[in-house]
């Protein structure tokens, strides 16, 4: 085999989404302070008209002042929403950039490395995570950086009026802004990791509950299974009181701080005031300017004490972004040409996993363009997984496979699978109508040409009783069909698709006999010039195969012609003959 050097999809991570809005970052920042600044203006304006109204009679003296409190009053509003829509605009875009790279990065990890995941898991991580992240972005970084630009205003601002007061502001903002993040992270971080862990395993078990909910009553345990649901609601709830108990403590902190710093600040500038190193009049204004810049720093102990939340969301996030798929297309894909080619299974051996036994050893086979070949063996032969390769869902561990003159990793994985039509023995009917799914094979199919698969495989004449026919709703999974009739409706979609090569996995196992036979029939006559894979383990129509492989323990042990193969007496005839009794047993 030769090596092959797999296409490293570029890693990525939290503040790698930012690039190319770095304008819109700048825009957000500018009027966020803007915002701090003209409330804290207001403020302190207002203080100082209030002031000085008192000591002097004059209106006229305060016209200035008054009409910049008008100014800061109006202006504030506008800005205050300016700057809620270029920062909730920035974060949406965001969250919009991490959820396409999420489901752009998640396709190719499946099915090969998303089979540890459960889909209740894996939603958590689509939806909640991602939004989880949200203050990250929208609550931690921007707000950071409020914070310090408006504490260096404001420490100019009362620099004007002492140094002293400048640097003991700066000081307590300073100290205030780093204190209470500090205290928030130590005390929220454990409980918010557990915070996002608890949220999974509570929305994996929902997930698994509703999936598996006729089973459970079948059996008899929905109880149980309502009651590990509420355990898990209520530790969820805790872990929420927790959290909830730590922002009410950052809120108090917060004021606290706040008024301290006043009062400190007051406590120093009386007596300066006293000394005339600037007027009393201003002495309401700087306790106003004070308070109003901590609201700069305040909030970041809210964001900060769900930081622990963000951090473990966006590793869960950014796992799945960073995961490495299985199988990559090469740098530059070999054009897939339009006539037929041959299939060739080269001395291919593979495990799913370092520590599992092989699944297939040493398998080697050719499908020669309009052959028609039958998989055949025990449950667990391997059968399957030579789907699994021949879809490029796994690669293989040693060997190569072949589609005309190039292996298969040679080829785009999109073209590759544009050339087969595979009908798997666990299918997936999504919940509309039956056109819809069966419109998935080929959008551009007919009525008629739906019309004509439904007849191959038996279905035409059930659909047409149906009052909305083709447009009749099939529910999730195709809950309103048989297990038979869900079967042929996969296989009918795989018919639509007019493939050069068809695989059947297990295509008949819920029919009974006569349809089966009816159906197998079917198939042969419609791809009569067209390659075609069955994987059964039912012998039935086997004269109608060129070739049959009898796989057992994931090696080829008998190949042949069904009258070859029974001539062998060897597995396959005892499959056979075990096959025969039973349905003269029926
Ligand atoms: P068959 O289709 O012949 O019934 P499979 O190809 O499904 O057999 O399975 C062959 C072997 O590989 C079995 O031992 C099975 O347990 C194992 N196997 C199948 N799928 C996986 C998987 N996704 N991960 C690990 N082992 C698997």
């Amino acid at each position: 085999m030769t090596a092959r050097t797999p296409t490293k999809t570029p890693s990525a991570y939290p503040l790698a989404l930012l690039h190319g809005l770095q304008w819109a970052i700048c825009l957000a920042l500018l009027l966020g302070v803007l915002t701090v600044a003209l409330n804290t203006g207001l403020l302190a304006l207002a203080a100082y008209l209030i002031a000085a109204a008192a000591l002097q009679p004059l209106l006229t003296a305060l016209s200035v002042p008054l009409a910049l409190v008008r100014f800061t009053g109006v202006s504030r509003a506008f800005v205050r929403y300016a700057e809620r829509l270029v920062s909730h605009d920035l974060t949406f875009r965001l969250l919009a950039r991490l959820r396409t790279t999420l489901y752009s990065r998640l396709t190719p990890l499946i099915p090969a490395r998303l089979l540890a995941f459960h889909s209740g898991d894996l939603l958590a991580r689509l939806v909640d995570d991602v939004e989880e992240l949200e203050n990250f972005y929208g609550r931690v970084l921007t707000p950071l950086a409020i914070a310090a630009l408006s504490t260096m205003l404001t420490g100019l601002a009362l620099w004007s009026f002492s140094p002293l007061l400048g640097l003991v502001v700066v000081g307590c903002l300073t100290l205030g802004g780093l204190l209470l993040p500090a205290l928030a992270l130590w005390q929220g971080n454990t409980i918010g990791r557990q915070q996002v862990a608890a949220r999974a395993a509570l929305q994996t078990t929902l997930v698994d509950s509703l999936q598996g909910m006729p089973d459970l009553l079948a059996l008899g345990r929905a109880a149980d299974q309502s009651a590990r649901v509420a355990a898990l609601d209520q530790h969820l709830g805790g872990l929420q009181r927790r959290m909830a108990w730590i922002t009410g403590l950052q809120n108090a902190l917060s004021d606290g701080l706040a008024y301290g710093a006043t009062t400190l600040i007051l406590v120093l500038a009386i007596p300066q005031a006293s000394n005339q190193q600037f007027g009393a009049v201003y002495l309401a204004m700087i306790a106003l300017i004070v308070l109003g810049a901590s609201e700069a720093v305040t909030p970041l102990g809210r964001a900060f004490a769900a930081l622990g939340r963000s951090r473990t969301a966006s590793d869960r996030i950014f796992a799945l972004i960073n995961a490495e798929p299985a199988t990559t297309d090469p740098p530059v894909p070999q054009p897939l040409v339009a006539a037929p080619l041959p299939l060739r299974f080269e001395q291919v051996s593979f495990h799913y996993a370092a520590a599992e036994g092989s699944a297939l050893h040493d398998i080697t086979f050719t499908i020669a363009p309009g052959e028609h070949v039958a998989l055949v063996g025990p449950s667990g032969a391997g059968k399957s997984t030579v789907v699994q390769l021949l879809l490029r869902f796994w690669d293989p561990c040693t060997g190569t496979i072949h589609l005309g003159d190039h292996h298969l990793r040679d080829y785009a994985q999109d073209d590759l699978r544009r050339t087969l039509a595979v009908a798997q023995q666990d299918g997936h009917l999504f919940a509309g109508t039956l056109r819809t799914n069966l419109l998935l094979a080929r959008p551009t199919a007919t009525d008629a040409e739906l019309d004509t698969a439904l007849t191959q495989v038996g279905l035409a004449a059930l659909v047409r009783q149906w009052p909305q026919g083709l447009d009749t709703w099939l529910g999730e999974h195709g809950v309103r069909l048989s297990g038979g009739e869900r079967q042929r409706v996969i296989l009918a979609r795989a018919l639509i698709r007019n493939a050069r090569l068809l695989i059947l996995d297990e295509p008949t196992a819920h029919l009974d006999r006569a349809t089966e036979a009816a159906v197998f029939a079917t198939i042969h006559q419609t791809q009569v010039d067209r390659s075609l894979l069955v994987i059964t383990h039912r012998l039935v129509q086997m004269t109608a195969f060129d070739t049959i492989l009898v796989l057992a323990d994931g090696a080829i042990v008998e190949r042949g012609t069904h009258a070859t193969l029974l001539a062998q007496c060897g597995l396959y005839a005892q499959l056979y003959e075990a096959q025969a009794v039973d349905t003269l047993a029926e």
